[in-house]
């Protein structure tokens, strides 16, 4: 397991020899003490991104495409330790943890051949004397900070784009989860990566590191996922140095079902959208909003679906809800049920903490809440937790206003069978990404994002990369 900063191609401890634990969230045991990075680890590590900006973009394409790829067939062979490393920094289950492998892994294989398609352009120029020419250029050192809900997908969404496009990359994985990201930097050494191309510096001050890789030039572009009131910390930060961002920030997604719609897969959706990763995902659906006709007939099946989830060790056979990452989180998912509770909600299944043998005491059950109002912290705020809020609604503009009723706005879903309909919603939901009878839209062809609160730029897709690059113009007279 490797515990220390990736600065310049090595694995070498903080400047002042501290370290920190990480813990197993579900058992409370430490995992590994971790080299405790500060200021001076993170310029360093931005250091030898910019000493490794040159090369690294002068290469070919096509290389670079294959270091990418060769790091990808590694996390592949290594998928089962990176999975169980996962499960244990984040607690997620073991089944989620191998999936976020192959997702992460696919960040680098796409864009090893997206990296290969960044063209230019020519322009006809007024001046028949000139020619006029647009390149695209890598914008110089990439700043990634990252969550701990995907340990590794995260990283490899920003590490992907930003490697494939000719920058280098300073990499502040969150304090949770550090050991994936160190895990995917031996890889990337192992792959031969150059030295200084990706670098990863773990550590608890993450104002420290981020503040060093914003007071730097070389720094050209920061991406950033988690909390909206970091990001807005981070972007007033930016202003200094006139860093371009990529923000992913909170989300509150509505999970629209109308009359018309296929139950099942409603149900299906709505299982796979709100309990993965015990709902600690920022486009898990936060609020069900159900229309009459089937209210009753989805909450059944729902109920029913989610008293059968198995909650334990992320790592124990056959679990499907681990812990939630802290005390905190755990704190929230309550207090937004004992405030539903108040307000004249009523729990179909779960509704408490639940107990696991040999565990800490942060496990939460998966809950389902009926008659819920948008009044209720849960219909207003993330949760990231298991719990099921549900609203019915009569019609569609009742579900469109309540569903658009807020400032964030990173993705939505409907299940519905009616194609006009569909038309209207994808047209009229203020939110980055829309799943149309689909609730796990995410995958690395697509630009994910969201707008208003829910942030700024895209992952993922052919738009990804160009937050990566600059445009540069080129007027060249010929005659
Ligand atoms: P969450 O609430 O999901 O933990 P955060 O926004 O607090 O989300 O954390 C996401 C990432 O941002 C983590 O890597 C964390 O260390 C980092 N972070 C937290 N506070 C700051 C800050 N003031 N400046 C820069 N990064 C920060």
């Amino acid at each position: 397991m490797h515990t220390a900063c990736f600065i310049d191609g090595a694995f070498v401890p903080a400047r002042d020899g501290r370290t920190f634990a990480v813990r197993n969230p579900a058992t409370d045991a430490i995992v590994a003490q971790v080299a405790e990075g500060g200021a001076g680890d993170a310029r360093a590590a931005v250091d030898a991104a910019a000493r490794a900006f040159p090369a690294w973009k002068s290469l070919a394409a096509i290389e670079r495409a294959r270091h990418l790829r060769r790091i990808a067939e590694l996390m592949h062979r290594d998928a089962e330790r990176l999975a169980d490393l996962c499960s244990q920094e984040c607690g997620k289950p073991l089944a989620e943890a191998r999936t976020e492998v192959s997702y992460a892994a696919s960040f680098l294989e796409w864009y090893a051949e997206e990296g290969k398609r960044v063209y230019g352009e020519t322009i006809p120029a007024s001046d028949p004397a000139k020619r006029l020419l647009v390149l695209r250029r890598p914008c110089g050192v990439a700043a990634a900070i990252t969550p701990w809900n995907f340990p590794i997908a995260m990283v490899t969404r920003k590490m992907g784009p930003a490697l494939a496009a000719g920058c280098t990359q300073v990499v502040k994985p969150a304090e949770q989860t550090p050991l994936s990201a160190l895990a995917i930097a031996a890889l990337a050494g192992e792959a031969g990566l150059p030295a200084g191309v990706l670098n990863v510096v773990p550590g608890t001050d993450a104002p420290a590191i981020a503040s060093a890789f914003l007071d730097t030039l070389h720094v050209r572009h920061v991406s950033f996922t988690g909390s909206t009131e970091v990001g807005r910390i981070l972007l007033r930060q930016s202003a200094e140095q006139v860093v371009r961002m990529s923000l992913e920030l909170g989300g509150h997604a509505p999970f629209i079902v109308f009359d018309d719609a296929d139950l099942d897969a409603a149900v299906a959706g709505a299982m796979a959208s709100k309990f993965r990763n015990a709902g600690q995902t920022c486009v898990c659906a936060n609020r069900f909003l159900v229309q009459r006709g089937v209210h009753d007939a989805f909450v059944d099946r729902l109920t029913a679906a989610v008293a059968a989830l198995k909650v334990g060790d992320g790592r124990a056979a056959g679990t499907q809800i681990g812990p939630l990452i802290d005390d905190a989180g755990l704190r929230k998912a309550e207090a937004h049920v004992a405030d539903a509770r108040a307000l004249g909600a009523r729990a179909t299944t779960g509704g408490a903490r639940a107990a696991v043998a040999g565990c800490a005491d942060r496990f939460m059950q998966p809950t389902v809440l009926v008659g819920v109002t948008p009044a209720m912290r849960c219909f207003r705020e993330e949760t990231f937790g298991p719990v099921a809020p549900v609203c019915a609604f009569d019609h569609e503009a009742d579900a469109l206003r309540i569903a658009n009723d807020t400032p964030y706005g990173l993705a939505a879903y409907v299940f519905t069978r009616d194609g006009a309909r569909i038309v209207r919603m994808t047209e009229e939901l203020q939110y980055g990404i829309v799943g149309v009878n689909d609730a796990l839209p995410a995958t690395a062809q697509a630009p994910f994002g969201g707008v208003k609160h829910s942030g700024l730029g895209r992952e993922g897709g052919r738009q990804g990369i160009e937050e990566y690059l600059d445009l540069r113009y080129v007027s060249w007279r010929v005659g």
